[in-house]
């Protein structure tokens, strides 16, 4: 499972535990961005995220965290990855990529999609509002290779966490106990403090 991670959510966590159970994996491999290039501005630095997932992903035997796209300097694209698994796990080993039912229809803007498809069968899950018989529609050529997954509902994005880090409000019970410490921590999402705060005061009490 490929992300950002920026942080990892109970949204990711559900759709791991649900992919392993549905399709009886004997391991999922979450495996975060080094320098994504679909989201090039604003990711929080890698080793934040790359602890946040072991961190949220320790409590489960069938789960680990991969340094693959990490400690590949540059970008790494999805179809790289996927080769350089394919060679460590061997032809023998089923390999799936699973990620939100969004994501998947990038696999249309990879370069390489034929070789990906190839490479990994796809377990696309979904989210609130999502809809899949366009998505399939959308994907003729790889239907075989793409599964679909119903999870529960689970409104949640990286996105969402950040904005509420930043203006305060409370993501406990979104993201794991261990990522909220990490977070307060690290003082990661919050605003730039203070300057903005000088001078509305200064700005007050000049008029
Ligand atoms: P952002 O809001 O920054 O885009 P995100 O919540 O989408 O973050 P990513 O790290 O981009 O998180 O997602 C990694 C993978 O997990 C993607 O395949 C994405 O579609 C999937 N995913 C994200 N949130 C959920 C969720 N709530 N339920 C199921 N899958 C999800
Ligand atoms: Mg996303």
């Amino acid at each position: 499972m490929g992300g950002t991670f920026d942080p990892i959510h109970h949204g990711h966590l559900v759709a791991a535990e649900e992919a392993r159970w549905q399709f009886a994996l004997d391991q999922v491999l979450f495996v975060p961005t080094g320098q994504p290039w679909q989201k090039p501005v604003g990711v929080s630095p890698v080793e934040d995220r790359y602890r946040m997932t072991v961190i949220a992903t320790a409590s489960n035997p069938a789960f680990a965290v991969s340094r693959i796209e990490i400690d590949h300097p540059g970008t790494t694209y999805t179809v790289d990855t996927l080769r350089r698994l394919r060679s460590e796990l061997g032809e023998r080993t089923r390999l799936y990529f699973i990620t939100g039912a969004d994501a998947v229809l990038q696999i249309l803007t990879w370069k390489d999609r034929e070789e990906v498809l190839a490479l990994a069968e796809f377990i696309a899950a979904t989210r609130p509002g999502y809809d899949l018989a366009k998505l399939a529609e959308r994907l003729p050529g790889a239907r075989e290779r793409l599964h679909l997954m119903e999870i529960p509902m689970l409104a949640i994005s990286s996105t969402e966490i950040r904005a509420r880090v930043a203006r305060g409000a409370p993501i406990q019970y979104l993201v794991p106990d261990g990522v909220v410490k990490y977070l307060a921590e690290r003082g990661l999402y919050r605003p730039e403090p203070a300057s903005t705060g000088d001078r509305k005061l200064s700005r007050g009490a000049g008029s």
